[in-house]
């Protein structure tokens, strides 16, 4: 095995590893940095397959990394894709109330916006109407004019090529397999770094366990599937329902993507092992044992109502079920021809082992030698270009 030596190692090259490595080039031009991704391009997992909603930040608590990152992270993101003419959608976000209980969290939602500094409207639904004339809701709605739909995988590929162009040297097909001594060991190479990122999403907990980090944290899968319209403008906005804001999962919605085509999803379902996309394609029989195993006991105490997501999100495997979540966001959803899934996504959801709890901020950890990313979940797409800028500032070096 050839041994090498880069001053930066980010394993991972999804939006956040990327991000990462352009900000480090930013403040260091003469710098050697490598990204390594196991898979043959980069962005294939999370950051290639999500709703590519830019949001606003209306949904985090005021003390949140969420809320400190989403707004700012949105406008920045937004004027990179613009400076890059790539494609974007200003069609903005509908909240609607589902039942009577929804209808006191618009309130919260509304204080969490006016802590935030994002603007967040209450509307009747007769003047939601006039923004999406199908849109249903028990009462008032949310409007959330700053809501914006990108093509993420057109926005990884910039990212890519930016760092192509800044002398950032991607290698893709190589695994990181472990750590030995100063030395990091990938599937065909050995290499000492300098400093070493962990951006390695659904395995960020293994990889940082490495370096005797994520010593209570195990990271848990859950599937996104989408339900595709298959044609433009079925509807003109996003539409969401309003969440259970327990649990950091918004429920499955209408997105209107970058080009206006219309999906309804994601779904939260557990999955058994961490890439388990589809069948038993990237099967682990390893990792199925200890994520069922673990599955099973937050099911039987039912933590953080486990068992009732269970519940609610097994049936999403039929597409009537999508249908008729969707119907409760808006009308008349059969005319729309919803029959193909889209590819499914899957969240690395990160779980406090000692709690037994999903946690709902970004977490990191990190020395002098290694920064873990551990719970890069939505919305770090929207946060990644001020995130990496946060990430930065938080290594225990100078950069
Ligand atoms: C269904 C779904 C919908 C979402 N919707 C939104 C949204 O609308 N808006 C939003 O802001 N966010 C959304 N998100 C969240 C967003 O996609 C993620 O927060 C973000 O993509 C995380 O980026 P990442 O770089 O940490 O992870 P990833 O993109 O998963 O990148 C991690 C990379 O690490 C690599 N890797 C793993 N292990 C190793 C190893 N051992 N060696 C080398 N490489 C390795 C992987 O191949 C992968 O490329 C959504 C997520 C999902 C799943």
């Amino acid at each position: 095995m050839s041994l090498s030596k880069a001053d930066f190692v980010i394993i991972g090259g999804g939006v956040v590893g990327i991000t990462v490595a352009l900000e480090i080039r930013r403040r260091q031009p003469q710098a050697s940095i490598t990204v390594f991704d196991k898979e043959n391009q980069c962005g294939f997992h999370a950051s290639g397959r999500n709703s590519g909603v830019l949001h606003a930040g209306f949904y985090y608590t005021a003390d949140s990394l969420k809320a400190k990152f989403t707004r700012e992270g949105s406008r920045k993101m937004a004027a990179y894709c613009e400076s890059r003419g790539l494609a974007l959608n200003r069609c903005g976000k509908l909240v609607v109330a589902r039942k009577e209980a929804d209808v006191p969290v618009l309130d919260t939602l509304l204080e969490r916006a006016g802590a935030n500094g994002v603007r967040l409207e209450r509307l009747t639904l007769d003047e939601a109407r006039k923004i999406e004339p199908r849109v249903k809701s028990r009462g008032d709605c949310l409007w959330s004019p700053d809501t914006v739909s990108v093509n993420p995988r057109e926005v990884m590929s910039a990212l890519v090529e930016d760092a192509h162009n800044n002398n950032i040297n991607i290698v893709t097909n190589c695994a990181f397999v472990a750590r030995s001594n100063d030395t990091l060991i990938f599937s065909d190479r050995k290499v000492q770094a300098g400093f070493v990122i962990n951006a390695a999403g659904l395995y960020a907990d293994r990889v940082a366990k490495q370096f005797g980090f994520s010593e209570h944290y195990t990271i848990m899968p859950f599937k996104g599937l989408y339900l595709n319209a298959g044609r433009v403008g079925t509807v003109k906005t996003n539409i969401y329902p309003v969440p259970d804001i327990a649990n950091p999962f918004l429920g499955v919605h209408y997105t209107v993507a970058a080009d206006g085509q219309v999906s309804i999803g994601p779904t939260a379902i557990p999955a058994f092992w961490r890439e388990h996309y589809k069948g038993v394609q990237r099967f682990s029989p390893r990792e199925m044992t200890s994520i069922v195993s673990q599955q099973a006991g937050l099911f039987l105490r039912n933590d953080f109502g486990f068992r009732d997501l269970v519940i609610a999100e097994l049936p999403k495997y039929l597409k009537s079920t999508m249908i008729k979540l969707a119907g409760e966001l808006a009308e008349n959803v059969e005319q729309d021809g919803f029959a193909e899934w889209g590819p499914a996504g899957i969240r690395a959801q990160l779980i406090d082992q000692r709690t037994n709890k999903l946690e709902m901020d970004f977490v990191y950890e990190g020395d002098q030698g290694s920064f873990h990313v551990l719970n890069a979940v939505s919305p770090a797409f929207t946060c990644s270009l001020s995130l990496a800028e946060y990430f930065v500032d938080n290594f225990a070096i100078d950069v």
